[in-house]
């Protein structure tokens, strides 16, 4: 056995080691979920461990409480950060995994920690809260926790074993249209009605559809309808999100839904108020040479790997803005069958039990086993780092 693998065996034997913790952190966030920056139980258990392995851990970074760092410096070399998401959605519970992202996320760390003494550099495992909608990586980004990363990971479950994944750039408009309240039976034609309007908004978009290009998604909900049926509605309101595979597609879009929103207030006469945030989020930038050293860890662990596809990464996160930042690698990791959809009951039923168990601790090992890679083989930094910087990836720009 050389250094290198007699590295990452060690490393190995140190996330099998802390499997009970792992599976304990994920197990107790799938049984109390908790939303977006509520997550203050899912930072504790996290914590907790991080701490047990000797990393220095600080909780809450910046403005953000349920935040959290956790470092162990091994000497001069690169600084790799491993990402980690904790939570829920609201009805779905944790049908997006992050249980298992965050499980993983802390096991890699470990696994990275136990033998950074021998190969310098720095293991970080950094706690983003608010995936969700709530874009906490953006905040941290902008507040400075990113500053100093050489490289980062995080592993999503999902239907495939993918090392080099996509996630597509979103936006999303809140829409609401003000009428004019009359009574629905004795004066309706006195009242301007703002239901009317959003149907005839979503009714353009769904119109629209036939002619975007087939990566665009645009999906949406109402989320106040009226207030009574025998009141014409004055007042409605949406959500409405806007996603493409990259930021040029997606800049060619919203005026062309914005322009379903501005003409159902034509039609109506409902006052239309709208607000698109200043910058769209942006695709994944995924490194090719990190995704490489990745896709090699994982076979070696015996999970056959599979290229991107159609159906893989057809979603959007908040690692996408930062991963212009950092070069970065989200990887998907086979949980589930094809059949099972994120954000679904079925999909928070399968974050939890034996699959779930072997895709935190694989997911643990081929991301501790990259990093080794990327602190003892400093060519593959570089070609990391060159790959990023051509793609038009910027280090440590605010
Ligand atoms: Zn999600």
């Amino acid at each position: 056995m050389n250094d290198t693998a007699a590295l990452k065996a060690t490393a190995q034997r140190a996330i099998d080691a802390a499997a009970p913790a792992l599976f304990d952190i994920s197990n107790r966030m799938h049984a109390e979920v908790e939303l977006a920056f509520e997550e203050v139980k899912a930072q504790a258990w996290q914590c907790a461990a991080l701490a047990r392995a000797g990393l220095a851990v600080e909780e809450g970074l910046g403005s953000l409480r349920t935040a959290f760092r956790a470092t162990r410096r091994g000497g001069a070399g690169p600084r790799i950060a491993f990402l980690c998401e904790y939570d829920g959605l609201p009805v779905y519970g944790q049908s997006c995994g992050h249980n298992v992202v965050a499980a993983a996320g802390v096991g890699a760390a470990i696994g990275l920690a136990r033998v950074i003494d021998r190969i310098g550099g720095e293991a970080v495992a950094l706690g983003t809260p608010g995936e969700e909608g709530g874009g906490g990586k953006n905040i941290l980004h902008r507040e400075g926790f990113f500053a100093g990363i050489d490289a980062m990971m995080l592993v999503y479950p999902g239907m495939d074993n993918i090392a080099h994944s996509r996630t597509v750039g979103a936006t999303r408009v809140q829409v609401a249209y003000h009428g004019k309240a009359a009574h629905a039976a004795a004066r309706p034609e006195l009242g301007i009605n703002a239901l009317d309007a959003l149907l005839a908004a979503f009714n353009g978009i769904n119109a629209l559809r036939q002619q975007l290009p087939s990566d665009v998604r645009v999906h949406g909900i109402i989320t106040k309808g009226g207030t009574l049926p025998q009141v014409i509605p004055d007042h409605t309101t949406a959500v409405i999100t806007v996603r493409a595979n990259d930021a040029a597609t997606l800049a060619r879009v919203i005026p062309r839904v914005d322009a379903c929103l501005v003409g159902a207030a034509e039609m109506t006469g409902a006052r239309l108020e709208r607000t698109w945030p200043e910058k769209p989020g942006r695709e994944l930038l995924s490194n090719a040479a990190l995704a490489q050293s990745f896709e090699r860890n994982l076979q070696a662990l015996g999970r056959p790997t599979r290229p991107r596809d159609q159906l893989s990464g057809a979603w959007s996160g908040d690692t996408g803005n930062v991963s212009w930042f950092v070069p970065t690698i989200q990887p998907q990791m086979a949980m589930t069958g094809r059949d099972v959809p994120p954000h679904s009951h079925e999909f928070h039923a399968a974050s939890i039990g034996p699959d779930a168990e072997r895709c935190i601790l694989d997911s643990a090992k081929a991301m501790a086993m990259t990093a080794i890679d990327l602190i003892v083989d400093p060519t593959l930094l570089d070609k990391v780092t060159a790959e990023f910087a051509a793609a038009g990836g910027v280090r440590d720009a605010l």
